[in-house]
């Protein structure tokens, strides 16, 4: 198969296993949103996943995207929606801006209040806050390790989402997390159903509404789904292996 025929069918497969796992929880296909993980590779690559239907891509790091997106951009008729998947660094915010829809990985105050006060035209920025649900010392996000148990470390981030929550230019979407790679997808099913429980515990303690959980990839995403992902973040599924 050539390239276009290969990730045309790459991503029916993954369309269908979405679908596929909702069946099985009992949701509807529409609630999720398939982000095609399109880092690494190159434009052509991923005008063909444009043209295999693909509207929502993820970028990882800034150089690459601020080459790769205007030329995407260019060459459709009605440009898909870009998500931030990646850590951003502060001096970074400003290219960031302009070229992003979307950005799951805010994982810092000090990032957020950035994001904000450097918004265009005061715009509203859709975000996730990113978490570190296991611990893992190499992961980026809010630690909010064993928040169930430790009433401190959750305070602390309860904290931190009030100040979050009042940044006039960030609309705060929901939660986004990066589970531990385990070889059985089965093995990460606690962590995304923890997730689903610490969202549901900053609604009803903030009173506030975050719709979307940006969880799961190519490892894991079906999981993802059966235990309530919004939004699921698919690379090698959709373009194989990267260099
Ligand atoms: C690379 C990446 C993905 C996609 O990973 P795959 O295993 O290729 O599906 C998802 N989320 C983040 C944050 C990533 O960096």
């Amino acid at each position: 198969m050539n390239q276009l025929a290969t990730i045309q069918s790459n991503v029916e497969q993954v369309q269908e296993n979405i679908r596929l796992a909702c069946e099985r929880a009992n949701r509807d296909p529409g609630e999720i949103t398939l982000v095609a993980v399109s880092k690494k590779n190159p434009v052509d690559v991923v005008l063909a996943a444009y043209q295999a239907g693909i509207r929502h891509f993820g970028e990882n790091r800034v150089e690459e995207a601020s080459k790769k997106i205007p030329l995407v951009n260019a060459s459709v008729e009605d440009a898909p929606i870009w998500h931030m998947i990646g850590h951003i660094q502060s001096r970074k915010v400003d290219a960031v801006l302009p070229i992003f829809d979307q950005i799951h990985s805010v994982n810092r105050l000090k990032i957020a209040q950035k994001l904000s006060d450097k918004s265009p035209d005061s715009k509203t920025i859709p975000v996730l806050i990113e978490v570190n649900i296991s611990g893992e010392e190499a992961k980026h996000g809010f630690d909010v390790f064993n928040w169930k148990q430790d009433k401190i470390r959750r305070d602390a981030f309860w904290d931190a989402l009030k100040v979050l929550l009042a940044l006039p230019n960030l609309k705060i979407r929901g939660l986004m997390t990066m589970a531990p790679f385990y070889p059985d997808p089965e093995q990460t099913r606690p962590v995304f159903a923890e997730l689903v429980e610490l969202k549901a515990a900053i609604e009803n303690d903030l009173n506030v509404s975050m719709p979307d959980l940006s969880m799961g990839m190519t490892n894991d995403y079906e999981v993802a789904i059966e235990e309530g992902a919004t939004i699921v973040r698919v690379g090698r599924a959709i373009f194989g292996a990267r260099g």
